[in-house]
């Protein structure tokens, strides 16, 4: 431990919950444990085992703490020097032969805010790079545009999760948080116990939907039909909230007529849920006062998430379920900075503060707070997948930050073969991923309980993790990795590696921004359960924050929420005599994302040893499949091997296999990048796919 203090408050270092957790010293050998730290609010002391866990990575043994450049084909140890002078050396020649668009930076939903924006600065004052995207763009990036869209701003929820208990009537859609985030389980039990009801939407019967009142179980990429089959119900039952469409809303009549195009039985026919069911939604969602939408990867992550969302929004507004109390629209973000991460400038189209890139006075503001000509500033650069498409091509050198898109990218082995081609390839990150087993360079670096910095959880609210613990000798923060690759680069000033310094002028770029943090301070954080952004001011003397948006008005230039005029469409992919079923992914509660990490922790790794299909009996029977049987599963983008799990649980038309793991279990070898047009996000929930039994493959 750094101190004396016998307990360290902290946050959990991987999803969006952040939980609070104490680190304690453990043994005598100066490592740390975490436990329980009933204060804080979110999780009251609940864990789950990857939080429970979470301290085993800052192992030695566990992570890198050399780092480690190519020689001769091989990865070997390096000083410190000699790595940070290959880096910038090799990213100054490819920027010198081919341009600065020609040097590529992908970025992380798990890095703080910090490192965020440090990151999105480097790329375009040092690099002078327009290429910066982060892998958040899988994540939620169409609920995000969705939600702007309506409501001007995009805040995950725009309420606390201690709102859930009190509303009414919340509908899941695609979302799992009992595997996902199972202390937030908490908040939908207290909700049944107040008498609200839970309706779950997803293909699969999760453990989840096994708590639901009312579980509806749509044929993947059919959510957007759904929403609007029961926008149709809510019209034709008299439900409209007339007097709130009047007074809050624009947009309706054009959402109101493509809602009347979707008659509950078409809706039926192409969602395969009945119109009693769809009936007995609406009637769950419009009889209490009160009631909410919360939507996850599910309906978001598809070439049509954006227009999904919206409908999902839709119904809100209609029924006068949005900015006000009790009752709203939200997102679940997944990663632990997710929310943060995407206000802060690593995305391909943005500023510090959620600022538009394109928007010359918010450039004006940024340049100013960076001391450099606006001007200077490139304009947007691609989306994550496009960036990863153009590697070897028109991007030939990469920065990696955070981020394992081997695993977790679609169409993965096209993305490992553009890694492979790279002119240079440098990675940052705490453990030798897929992805910086391929690098010619990687820079060893702190986690989260060996530095300070500053997270939003998917509530919108800013949180302090604290330094525990000192980090092995050989290992520097990513502050620290881009304070020495920019003064190598010619500047010399404006990257510092404390973190406070660098959120004290991240609070300027932000000030007068959607995502404002100029009233929210170190100290302010250290003493308190995190404040709410928007939170305008100066010094410590910043705003009480805002735990609830939209309750006046909403963030539109009229201050009125838009509907979005959206139809139904197929997914970029149906099944066809090739490829006759859906595949889904996701995950499950033992791993987390890419798996870089809970791979390595043995009790994670017992419960969640590796891949596998979810299939329906009636589908298993057809296959001649029985349980544990390798079955391989084939999409237009290539095949993927792992053990039948079978279970009356997921719909017979629809395999489900979890995405964490790499090798021949790869999920991400088989998902579509078909893009959302707006959000640019992959469609990673639904693609067309064969099975077969593969009993001469060892899962
Ligand atoms: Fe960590 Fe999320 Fe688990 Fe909480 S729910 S302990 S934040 S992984």
């Amino acid at each position: 431990m750094t101190d004396s203090v016998s307990a360290t408050p902290t946050h959990c270092p991987y999803c969006a919950l952040q939980c609070g957790m104490n680190l304690v010293a453990a043994g005598g050998g100066g490592g740390v444990e975490v436990a329980e730290r009933a204060d804080f609010p979110v999780n009251r002391g609940a864990l789950c085992g990857k939080g429970r866990t979470a301290a085993d990575v800052l192992a030695p043994g566990a992570r890198l703490a050399t780092p480690l450049v190519r020689s001769g084909g091989a990865l070997v140890p390096a000083g410190w020097d000699e790595a940070l002078d290959v880096v910038a050396g090799r990213l100054a020649r490819v920027r010198d032969e081919h341009g600065a668009d020609a040097v590529g930076v992908f970025g992380g939903g798990g890095l703080t805010n910090e490192k965020a924006y440090a990151l999105g600065k480097f790329a375009r004052v040092v690099l002078g790079t327009s290429q910066i995207d982060y892998n958040g763009r899988f994540c939620m990036s169409s609920a995000a545009a969705a939600g702007t869209a309506a409501f001007g701003l995009d805040r995950g929820l725009p309420f606390p999760l201690a709102d859930v208990p009190l509303t009414g009537c919340v509908i899941l859609v695609g979302s799992n948080p009992a595997e996902t985030m199972p202390p937030a389980l908490r908040y939908f039990a207290e909700l049944k116990a107040n008498g609200g009801s839970l309706v779950v939407i997803d293909p699969r019967r999760t453990r989840t939907a096994e708590l639901a009142d009312l579980h509806l179980a749509p044929r993947p990429g059919t959510d957007l039909a759904l929403a609007l089959g029961m926008l149709h119900l809510v019209v034709a039952e008299g439900l409209v909230d007339e007097e709130y469409v009047e007074r809050r809303t624009s947009g309706w009549p054009a959402a109101r007529a493509s809602a009347m195009a979707h008659w509950p039985e078409y809706v039926e026919r192409i969602t395969g849920v009945s119109v009693p069911e769809l009936r007995e939604a609406v009637r769950l969602f419009c009889a209490p006062e009160s009631a909410m939408v919360l939507t996850a990867r599910g309906p978001e992550q598809q070439a049509k998430g954006t227009d999904t969302v919206g409908a999902w929004i839709n119904l809100c507004l209609a029924t006068g379920r949005a900015g006000r109390p009790r009752s709203g629209y939200g997102c679940l973000t997944g990663q632990g900075n997710g929310q943060g991460g995407r206000e802060h400038g690593q995305k391909a189209d943005q500023l510090p503060g959620y600022r538009k890139l394109t928007d010359p006075a918010a450039r004006r503001h940024v340049a100013e707070v960076w001391g450099v000509d606006p001007d200077a500033l490139p304009g947007p650069g691609r989306s994550a997948y496009e960036l990863l498409d153009a590697l070897g091509r028109d991007v030939r050198s990469l920065l990696v930050m955070g981020s394992n898109p081997v695993v977790s990218a679609p169409r993965a082995a096209h993305v490992e073969e553009r890694l492979r081609s790279l002119d240079f390839l440098a990675v940052c990150d705490v453990v030798l991923s897929e992805t910086a087993a391929l690098a010619d360079v990687v820079l060893p670096v702190t986690q989260w309980a060996e530095e300070t910095g500053t997270t939003t959880n998917l509530e919108g609210r800013v949180l302090l993790r604290r330094r525990a613990l000192d980090p092995p000798a050989g290992v520097r923060s990513d502050l620290d990795v881009l304070h020495g690759l920019a003064a190598r680069l010619g500047v010399e000033k404006g990257f510092p590696a404390d973190p406070e310094e660098v959120f004290e002028e991240l609070r300027r770029a932000s000030a007068g921004g959607p995502a404002d943090y100029s009233g929210i301070s170190y100290r302010r954080l250290a003493e308190g359960d995190g404040v709410f952004w928007p939170c305008p001011g100066t010094g410590d003397e910043g705003g009480p924050g805002t735990p609830r948006l939209f309750l006046d008005r909403f963030a539109t230039e009229d201050g009125r929420a838009r509907f979005a005029p959206v139809a139904h469409r197929p997914s970029a992919e149906e099944p066809d005599a090739e490829y006759p079923l859906l595949l889904t992914t996701g995950r499950v509660v033992a791993q987390y994302q890419s798996g870089a990490q809970t791979r390595r922790v043995a009790e994670l790794n017992a419960a969640a040893p590796g891949p596998f299909v979810q299939l329906h009996p009636r589908l298993a029977a057809r296959l001649g499949a029985a349980e544990g049987d390798p079955l391989a599963v084939v999409s237009r983008r290539g095949r993927a091997v792992a053990p039948a799990r079978i279970t009356t649980g997921i719909r017979p038309d629809t395999v489900f296999m979890p995405f964490h793991w790499p090798g021949e279990g790869r999920a991400n070898t088989l998902t579509n990048p078909a893009l959302d047009p707006t959000s640019r996000m992959p469609e990673f929930k639904v693609c067309a796919v064969r099975v077969e039994v593969a009993r001469g493959d060892a899962p």
